[in-house]
């Protein structure tokens, strides 16, 4: 949370960093596919829940979050850098940002969630990404795709 506004000087790296967060969602979209493909049901920016998860599966009590290295200053990462002018302002900035995540985490673990955190970096290993999918989320119903719907269509639309 944004305590104070950024310095005037910095207002542009600002506006511009905000923006390249809004359009990237490249790595949202690779996670999004890859538990689609391990056959899994999720929604998507569930904000019933604590911190929006980018994918949620209620009924089966997980939630994975797709986080940018900068943004949430992904611990030990070459991409969380923190700009030269007014590293203050920024190392407290993104201080903010990790304690957040880090309150929404424990949030939905008092909840019974198991929440997984995917770092953007991390998309580079698609098969790795996927096997840390496979072993950290519970295992999706063995029915099929098929049973789940016809079982949707005889009862009340309800949440994930
Ligand atoms: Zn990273």
């Amino acid at each position: 949370m944004l305590r104070r506004p950024p310095p005037a000087s910095d207002r542009e790296a600002f506006l511009r960093l905000s923006r390249q967060r809004q359009e990237d969602t490249r790595p949202e979209r690779l996670v999004r596919r890859l538990l689609a493909g391990l056959g899994h049901r999720f929604r998507l920016h569930n904000r019933d829940l604590p911190g929006s998860p980018d994918c949620a599966n209620r009924t089966r009590r997980w939630v994975v979050f797709v986080h940018g290295c900068y943004w949430h200053h992904h611990p030990g990462c070459p991409r969380a850098t923190v700009p030269k002018r007014n590293r203050a302002w920024w190392k407290e900035k993104f201080r903010d940002n990790r304690r957040r995540d880090a309150r929404v985490a424990a949030a939905l673990a008092t909840d019974g969630y198991r929440v997984v955190t995917i770092w953007e970096c991390e998309c580079e290993d698609v098969v790795t990404l996927q096997k840390r999918l496979r072993h950290e989320l519970p295992r999706p119903p063995a029915r099929g795709r098929r049973s789940v719907d016809e079982k949707r269509a005889r009862r009340p639309r309800r949440h994930a």
